[in-house]
């Protein structure tokens, strides 16, 4: 019924106008398919530290006269709700990049600004592995959109590189403008991706490892988070890897194509 009623809506249209008709339809079944799919997956994923708190406070309360044991099982419960925190933090960040899609507040970002920002928060973690971060490449590119978005997006590459690498091992930032798109480039020398896996890291709540995943206090959104930083910005991520060896994930924006005395000027400053 659903056919004729098209139909019959449609038949003072051209058929130019039914092909858009149709077309719309076929993308509203798309984006409800997709919408299904992530309320299912974080049904899921909220369930297990949820029902790994609920457990672990019934365990409290029958070792209540053991204090060692109460001790372990509350640290326990601390990190599953610390999880359960970035967790709900990700899936917001994420319905809000998905619904609004567009970008709220569009201004010129120095990309330098957002690398020093998101390094200095990664410093901390990867300090704890003796991990050292550099940042090069060139220092002056400038793009249009959101600071904190991409500040989040490159810290999110950050993050991972430190987690999926050994202790003592370094992770680079570089800089780079091509073909008027900046490159933002997070290489580390860590347990790499096979190729299989790299076509599916971007997708919400995959890991190649969830238990591992789990220890590092993964939430499987990270990416899907840089993929959709990276589309409102008009740009994309890409990753090579080889397992063993580390990966490379780039960031591709639109450069800003500022009016040429504005660079002067702004180059002439320094
Ligand atoms: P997670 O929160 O699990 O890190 P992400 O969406 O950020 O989720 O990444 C998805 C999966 O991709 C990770 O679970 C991990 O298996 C893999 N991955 C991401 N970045 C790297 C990296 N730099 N090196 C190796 N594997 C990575």
């Amino acid at each position: 019924s659903g056919t004729v009623l098209l139909q019959v809506r449609v038949a003072p249209l051209g058929l130019d106008k039914l092909l858009v008709l149709a077309e719309d339809r076929t993308e509203a079944r798309r984006v409800e398919a997709i919408r299904r799919d992530f309320v299912v997956n974080v049904s899921h994923e909220l369930k297990t530290p949820v029902g790994a708190i609920a457990l672990l406070a019934e365990t409290v309360q029958d070792a209540a006269d053991d204090p060692v044991a109460v001790r372990r099982f509350t640290e326990r419960m601390l990190a599953e709700s610390q999880r359960l925190s970035a967790l709900v933090h990700e899936i917001i960040e994420l319905s809000r990049l998905q619904v609004a899609g567009a970008l709220q507040a569009v201004r010129p970002v120095p990309v330098r600004d957002v690398v020093d920002e998101a390094v200095d928060r990664a410093r901390t973690t990867a300090a704890g592995k003796n991990i050292t971060i550099t940042i090069g490449g060139s220092v002056d590119s400038v793009v249009f959109g959101d600071h904190n978005l991409l500040v989040t997006a490159v810290r999110n590459l950050l993050d991972n590189a430190v987690s999926y690498s050994g202790p003592n091992t370094r992770v680079g930032v570089g800089v780079h403008e091509r073909g008027g798109l900046v490159e933002i480039d997070v290489v580390d020398q860590g347990i790499g991706i096979s190729t299989e896996e790299q076509q599916r890291v971007f997708e919400r709540f995959y890991r190649v490892d969830p238990a591992r995943s789990r220890d590092t206090g993964g939430t499987g959104l990270g990416l899907s988070i840089v993929k959709h930083v990276a589309a409102d910005h008009g740009g994309d991520v890409r990753v090579w890897s080889e397992p063993g060896k580390g990966s490379t994930f780039t960031l591709r924006i639109p450069a800003a194509d500022l009016p040429v005395h504005d660079r002067s000027a702004s180059s002439s400053e320094s």
